[in-house]
């Protein structure tokens, strides 16, 4: 398996390069193994660094540390989301648990940025549900109904208000939620990389090519060696089903994402120099799109399925066309070459949006598929996943426990077909809004 993830994501080429990278190149033994380098897998890494100071733990990744999804996400640390279908009294309490799960997310990852003093362009400054259609409101009134009974801050806003707040006349109904941040995301991952307990081995550029498990010892093949290991955790998200972990229950989706070079100050004048914002989509194929703190616009609008191990720098610069048009709609008075670098990137779903975090077996655990909220609760799951990996409980365990467990689902080629059926239906139904 040879994971190819294009270089042109302007959050990780923002860092400055890594040095010290280490990929795997011998035989060796270690108590712990993770696979997979992104929230899950180093939050994951650094809990068990904590409590087992003294074990082995060696942590690999098929491409760069933190550089698949975690390193090129936009940025959205959510304490809630509409795309799921949670709008009816019915679904209340299953609404409630996703949002249990998600409070706790944005707490882990608040904790760690407060703990080792993290500069992750960290704002405070919630997020819009926003839509162009006047007659959503309907779905943002039905929403608005369940974020009242759980409590949560927000208020339904029209044009006027919206297009002094975003500097675009675009949208013209939007429910705005207090919660929420946003954040860089590579600035987030690299912190998490640089943090790493000294007993953390990381591997990179080090791809698990096949793995088996003998009375209780795991054993793992990479292209120049193997690792025996007496535990094991696939942290490998969107890669989760090419491993054979959970296979039935998840699948990978591939995203692209792209965004402009600063505005100049002429430019953030003609769109009248909002402060930081972002907005999510109604429908599930619109574009989540954002203005970040240094005056960049990130716009993310498709979501396919796709070979997750590589997109073509043809195929991605298709669709940065889709992007630029959903850019310039949105901001006509903007010149058109402003858009400096366009990405993809893989996530995983399952078909009920629920995600996966078990004991699969004595000694095999797996965390994972978030959708669009793996900031915080990958960061959330990884640690959890670690806790419970050492065989011990939390409170934190028993929330993430309570939630709907993900649903079954059919084999290829049937579920290829499913998936792109559906994702075309939710495209036609967000076509105004990519
Ligand atoms: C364009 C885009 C926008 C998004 N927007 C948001 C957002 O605003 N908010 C939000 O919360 N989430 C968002 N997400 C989702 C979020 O990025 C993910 O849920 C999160 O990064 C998952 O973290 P992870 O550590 O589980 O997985 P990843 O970051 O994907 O890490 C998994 C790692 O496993 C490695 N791997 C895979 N196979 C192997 C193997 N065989 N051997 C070794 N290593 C392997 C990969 O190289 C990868 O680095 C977005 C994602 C994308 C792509």
């Amino acid at each position: 398996m040879n994971i190819v993830n294009d270089s042109t994501c302007s959050w990780i080429n923002d860092l400055p390069p890594r040095t010290n990278i280490k990929s795997l190149q011998s035989n060796e033994d270690s108590e712990w193994l993770i696979i997979g380098a992104g929230y899950t897998g180093l939050s994951a890494a650094r809990k068990l660094g904590q409590l087992y100071p003294n074990q082995k733990i060696i942590l690999v990744d098929a491409q760069l540390a933190g550089e698949g999804a975690s390193g090129r996400n936009s940025g959205y640390l959510v304490d809630t989301t509409l795309n799921d279908g949670f709008t009816s009294n019915k679904d209340l309490d299953n609404y409630k648990k996703k949002t249990d799960i998600y409070n706790l997310g944005i707490n882990v990852v608040k904790k760690f940025i407060n703990d080792y003093q993290v500069d992750c362009d960290w704002n405070e400054c919630g997020k819009y549900f926003a839509s162009s259609k006047k007659e959503d409101e309907k779905i943002l009134r039905n929403f608005s109904d369940t974020l009242k009974k759980l409590g949560f801050t927000h208020n339904l806003l029209s044009n006027n208000e919206l297009s002094k707040r975003l500097g675009s006349n675009f949208y013209n109904v939007a429910l705005y939620t207090k919660g929420g941040v946003l954040l860089h995301p590579g600035k987030l991952v690299r912190a998490m990389i640089d943090v790493l307990p000294k007993n953390v081995c990381l591997y990179e550029n080090s791809s698990l090519l096949s793995w088996s498990e003998t009375k209780d010892i795991i054993s793992c093949k990479f292209k120049n060696g193997r690792v025996i290991t007496k535990k094991i955790i696939f942290a490998t998200n969107g890669f989760l089903k090419s491993l054979g972990i959970k296979s039935n229950y998840n699948f990978p989706i591939t995203l692209t994402a792209s965004m402009t070079r600063p505005l100049t100050d002429d430019e953030f004048k003609s769109i009248g120099q909002p402060k930081e914002w972002g907005v999510l989509p109604i429908r599930p194929m619109g574009a989540t799109i954002r203005m970040t703190k240094d005056r960049r616009i990130l716009i993310r609008n498709t979501a396919e399925v796709h070979n997750p191990l590589k997109m073509s720098e043809s195929e991605l610069n298709k669709r940065a066309i889709n992007q630029k048009i959903g850019i310039k709609k949105r901001f006509p008075q903007l010149p058109e070459n402003i858009v400096k670098s366009s990405w993809s990137g893989v996530v995983s779903r399952t078909r009920n949006s629920s995600q996966i975090f078990e004991k699969i077996d004595n000694n095999i655990f797996a965390a994972g598929c978030y959708n669009g909220s793996g900031i915080g609760v990958g960061t959330l799951f990884g640690e959890q996943i670690a806790i419970k990996a050492t065989e011990e409980n939390s409170k934190e365990i028993k929330t993430i426990e309570a939630r709907r467990k993900p649903t079954w689902l059919p084999p290829n080629p049937f579920l290829n077909f499913g998936v792109k059926g559906r994702l075309i239906y939710e495209r036609f139904k967000a076509r105004s809004d990519i």
